[in-house]
């Protein structure tokens, strides 16, 4: 039995609310934009980019919804719904 990390996050089952697909926010009112987004760094598959001290942005396509991100912003600016 050998699954990829990709495989695994992304079931359906991994997903949460109710199955729903949920998808990854950047709050940017949220970010002080003021220092390297230390949320990229945790992302398992290098969805998450960021210009000079700007807000993050997402990779959609790259994004497998898996919340590390999300849990790892102290200032609440990444959002999964
Ligand atoms: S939710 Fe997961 S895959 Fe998506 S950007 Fe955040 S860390 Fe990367």
């Amino acid at each position: 039995m050998s699954h990829s990390l990709f495989e695994l996050f992304s079931r359906p089952e991994a997903k949460g609310n109710q199955g729903k697909d949920m998808k990854l926010i950047v709050k940017k009112a949220n970010c002080p934009q003021n220092h390297p987004c230390p949320s990229i760094r945790v992302c398992p598959v290098d969805a998450l980019s960021q210009r000079n001290f700007e807000a993050p942005v997402v990779d959609q396509e790259k994004c497998i919804q898996c919340g590390k991100c999300v849990r790892y912003c102290p200032m609440k600016a990444l959002v999964l719904q």
